[in-house]
């Protein structure tokens, strides 16, 4: 049994600088029951696909999976799924591969639809707005909650494919017998494939040679405000742009106002980890702004506001490892940390999802060849997608943290109001992935 790390063993459980600072509010939906792996002394435990991690990307890739007739075990190192991060924008790429793993309109059915988007200056001054209709026809623009995202996903998966409180600590290369995981218990499983879905900061992918993400320069606030009795907005994205910091505030269902600030800061910043410390220190960012953003906030309770340094890995080819070594692959923000300035990381994390189910059809259980060429194929498939997203999605970023007055108001005056076409701005959501096939389909 191996107590220590040492190369090409690797300690998997290093903080992060940036866990601290994300509070994730537990929930205990309907528990997957499952029977852990074998203890320490006994041989590990086999299985042909393990997921690790049972965030988004971990999810919808088990899903995706058993969809084609591919069963996993998913291992979550929480003892229930992790719902920080209140909301996610998901466009039509995503709308897509939620379509393809089957729950697209399950989760319709509880978001609203949003219209358009409206641009203001700090000052509430409104810069622009836009129709999706007239100016992105087909566009599919949702805020969906997170924690209703994950248990949707989980609540398709065959009974026994989550063990929660399964942390992986551990793993090695054991030949062609496959890869060991050992987790926090002591517990062994012995997987032909591993599919890493553990998140920005991936013990799997430090394992696999990649560098840690690189905090970009600014940080985010995020929440969701809660109106019991009806929110009042109609339902458009709302962008507010100050100098170095912007925010915005987007309607999610009948009672939910999602809300996000991003603030320029050197350093992600001492961790703060008392929930009213917190979102006052997001009021006080914006206490002359429009009130209709501070009413949302007001409306927040306090353990629903989390704060983000933003990071982001660009995969430069010669530099960055593959995707896919020796049985194992990463997935999601395991693989491509991007900053969420294009609303594309979840996004990204499902088009993984559904791409990577579509190349293992029929090949799981099968020869080591076919198994290593679809995963070549992913890799290269969606190496093209992701890497210029990265790479757009941080240059946005740039340009809206500016500081620079002269800056802002050329943004402010010219850019915004005259230079900004929604339908090439959205662009890259028009991507389509290829159609997952079920299982048992010719
Ligand atoms: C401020 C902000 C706003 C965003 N807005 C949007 C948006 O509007 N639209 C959009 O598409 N994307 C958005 N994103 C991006 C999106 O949140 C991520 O891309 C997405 O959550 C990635 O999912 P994931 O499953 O890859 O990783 P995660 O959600 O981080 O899941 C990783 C899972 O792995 C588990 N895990 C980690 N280590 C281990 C271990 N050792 N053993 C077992 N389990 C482990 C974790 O507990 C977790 O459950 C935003 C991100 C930020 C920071």
């Amino acid at each position: 049994m191996a107590t220590s790390f040492s190369s090409p063993l690797l300690h998997l459980l290093r903080p992060s600088p940036f866990s601290a600072s994300l509070r994730p509010t537990r929930i205990t939906p309907e528990r997957r029951i499952f029977t852990p792996f074998a203890g320490p002394s006994d041989n590990p435990r086999k299985e042909e696909v393990v997921v690790v991690g049972a965030g988004i990307a971990g999810l919808a890739t088990a899903l995706s999976l058993h969809r084609v007739g591919v069963r996993s075990v998913v291992l979550e190192q929480g003892d229930s799924l992790r719902t920080g991060g209140t909301s996610l924008t998901l466009f039509k790429n995503g709308w897509r591969a939620l379509d393809d793993i089957g729950v697209g309109d399950e989760l319709r059915s509880q978001f609203l639809q949003i219209q358009g988007l409206v641009m203001r200056s700090e000052d509430g001054r409104e810069l622009r707005s836009f129709s999706f209709k007239e100016e992105a026809p087909g566009q599919e623009v949702r805020a969906v909650e997170r924690r209703v995202l994950l248990e949707t996903l989980a609540s398709r998966l065959p009974p026994n494919t989550i063990s929660f409180s399964s942390r992986l600590k551990y793993i090695e290369r054991q030949g062609s017998e496959g890869t060991l995981l050992e987790l926090d218990d002591g517990s062994r499983v012995l997987a032909k494939l591993v599919i890493a879905c553990d998140g920005v900061h991936s013990p799997v992918a430090k394992w696999m040679g990649f560098s840690e993400p690189n905090y970009v320069g600014h940080c985010a606030f995020r929440g969701l405000g809660l109106y019991p009795d009806g929110q009042p907005f109609k339902p458009t994205v709302n962008y507010i742009y100050g100098r170095g910091m912007r925010a915005g505030f987007v309607p999610v269902s009948s009672t939910k106002v999602y809300w996000f600030i991003c603030f320029n800061s050197p350093s992600p910043g001492p961790r703060t980890s008392d929930p009213y410390v917190l979102k006052q220190e997001a009021l006080d960012l914006v206490r002359s702004w429009p009130q209709e953003l501070l009413d949302v906030m007001q409306k927040t309770p306090e353990d629903v506001v989390i704060k983000t340094p933003l990071a982001d890995r660009w995969l430069w080819p010669g530099f960055s490892p593959p995707a896919w070594a020796n049985g194992v692959v990463v997935v999601g923000d395991a693989w491509h940390p991007m900053t969420p300035n294009l609303g594309q990381g979840a996004c990204c994390a499902l088009e993984d999802a559904v791409v990577l189910g579509s190349k293992l059809r029929g090949v799981i259980g099968g020869r080591s060849e076919l198994i290593d060429q679809a995963l070549s194929d992913y890799t290269q498939e969606r190496w093209a997608r992701v890497f210029p997203l990265t790479i757009r999605a941080n240059l946005v970023g740039s340009l809206l943290q500016w500081e620079n007055p002269v800056v802002c108001s050329f943004r402010n005056n010219i850019m915004i109001p005259k230079l900004v076409r929604l339908g090439p701005f959205l662009e890259h959501t028009n991507f389509e992935c290829e159609l997952l096939e079920p299982a048992g389909s010719p």
